[in-house]
């Protein structure tokens, strides 16, 4: 069993589809253990996505992800990290497989509707970011 990080990004809960991506999350066999709405601060956008500061896109996704609200939620399940990764599809939508989150939801490269940890490791910083262990509830 693992946990990982998920964020539905400000074009979720926009179009309010966040009911349709946590379908597709718990068709997929994953857990949401916990969940909750937030306006994240630039300062905490910026935080979040520090291991990006150096790429050309990081004002421009630190904006985007400050534009709305968003949901974070940890999942659980067998191989959840990459469980995860398989049910979003790749970073550009242009190039997700059919019936993934991103080929079915994603607005562009940017506004690709779901954010998943890419490892264990940062699955668990990320997890703590958000959530205190009493916020958790598997
Ligand atoms: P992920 O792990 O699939 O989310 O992709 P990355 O870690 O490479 O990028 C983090 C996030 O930055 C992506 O989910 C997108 O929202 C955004 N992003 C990635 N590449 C680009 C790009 O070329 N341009 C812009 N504007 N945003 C990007």
């Amino acid at each position: 069993m693992q946990r990982t990080l998920s964020i539905l990004k400000p074009d979720v809960t926009r179009r309010n589809l966040t009911g349709a991506v946590n379908a597709r999350i718990e068709d997929a066999g994953l857990r949401i253990i916990a969940q909750k709405r937030l306006h994240l601060s630039l300062e905490e956008a910026q935080r979040f996505y520090a291991v990006h500061q150096e790429r050309a896109f990081f004002n421009d996704l630190c904006s985007f992800m400050i534009s709305g609200p968003v949901v974070v939620q940890v999942l659980e399940g067998e191989n959840a990290v990459d469980r995860y990764r398989t049910v979003m599809g790749a970073t550009n939508p242009a190039n997700a497989d059919e019936g993934t989150i991103r080929k079915d939801f994603a607005e562009s490269i940017e506004a690709n509707s779901v954010h998943g940890s890419d490892s264990l490791e940062n699955a668990m910083k990320e997890v703590s970011f958000f959530f205190s262990e009493m916020e958790i509830v598997g």
